[in-house]
């Protein structure tokens, strides 16, 4: 993906993304994108934050107001997609009330978690969404200090 120009996200796509994220607020909502442009397609996922946390809430302090974690089948099929033919192409989550920044949390996990994907973050506040941001690893140096994803692409909110 790195040498890749952003991914296109039509109108019906970010419609559908912004409608997830108006649906989870004020909690946190999260899901993938396989394709690109024309043949892109939302994969919605459970924000599963909040059993993780009420399992061990000294290992998970956050809830799913401000974090997301992606688990079970969908993690399965988000894994497996990159030794198939339809990999996905960008992981995203939204952020209730903050604005859409690529946070230090949101660093830590996509550092973590290697995966070859862009991670697209929507603003959703309470009476609409802003505008949804994509992050990408910058290349070179320092690239697990702060500041390893910086914004590649931008996307005109929504009254939703
Ligand atoms: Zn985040």
């Amino acid at each position: 993906m790195a040498d890749d120009a952003p991914i296109s996200i039509p109108e019906a796509a970010l419609r559908d993304l912004y409608a997830h994220a108006r649906a989870e607020f004020p909690n946190e909502c999260c899901g993938y994108l396989y394709g690109d442009g024309p043949t892109l397609e939302v994969r919605r996922c459970k924000n599963r934050q909040d059993q993780l946390h009420a399992l061990d809430p000294e290992a998970h302090p956050r809830t799913a107001a401000n974090a997301y974690n992606i688990g079970g089948r969908e993690l399965l099929d988000l894994v497996r997609s990159f030794e198939g033919e339809r990999p996905v192409t960008v992981i995203y989550h939204s952020h209730p009330r903050v604005g859409a920044y690529f946070s230090a949390e949101d660093e830590r996990a996509a550092i973590a978690a290697g995966y070859p994907v862009d991670y697209l973050v929507i603003d959703a506040q309470e009476d609409e969404i802003r505008e949804a941001v994509l992050f990408r690893r910058r290349e070179g140096e320092a690239p697990e200090g702060e500041g390893a994803y910086v914004r590649v692409a931008s996307f005109a909110g929504a009254k939703v």
